[in-house]
């Protein structure tokens, strides 16, 4: 994510808490900040962490974890579990392609969602699809 849209974001992520009433340090709007940057690539907590450490070395990985957990409950981002491993997300609805050769996440977007709704429905079945997590080895690049 470029400095700008993380930036945008940060504004969202304040306004959010000061509805609530409630405010951000310093230090977690560093992490949160972080935690932005990260987002596109679906980094596990230990990956937020370690790059938390190089800003801010003195701080906990409760905090990170808890500065997640925030921002989810904001709709800022999403979680979800590989393998019981936190990952972080984008909230649009996708479908997340874990490849486990390479220990990569591909999103796909878009048509693919509206698609498998419609075979869906063809099982009398109709849900809001949000996120999709596709797990398998990939050989196609
Ligand atoms: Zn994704």
């Amino acid at each position: 994510m470029k400095e700008q849209d993380i930036d945008d974001r940060m504004k969202d992520v304040l306004e959010k808490l000061s509805e609530k009433e409630l405010r951000m340090t310093p230090q977690r709007i560093l992490i949160s900040k972080t935690i932005l940057a990260m987002v596109k690539n679906h980094s596990s907590l230990k990956e937020i962490y370690d790059e938390t450490q190089k800003v801010l070395p003195r701080v906990g990985m409760s905090t990170v974890y808890n500065t997640i957990k925030m921002l989810e409950s904001l709709k800022i981002i999403d979680t979800f579990d590989i393998d019981g491993k936190m990952r972080i997300d984008q909230t649009f609805p996708h479908i997340n392609i874990y490849c486990r050769n390479e220990d990569s996440i591909i999103d796909v977007d878009g048509q693919a969602i509206e698609e498998i709704k419609q075979v869906l429905s063809k099982y009398g079945i109709n849900v809001d699809v949000k996120k999709i997590l596709i797990d398998g080895k990939c050989n196609n690049y």
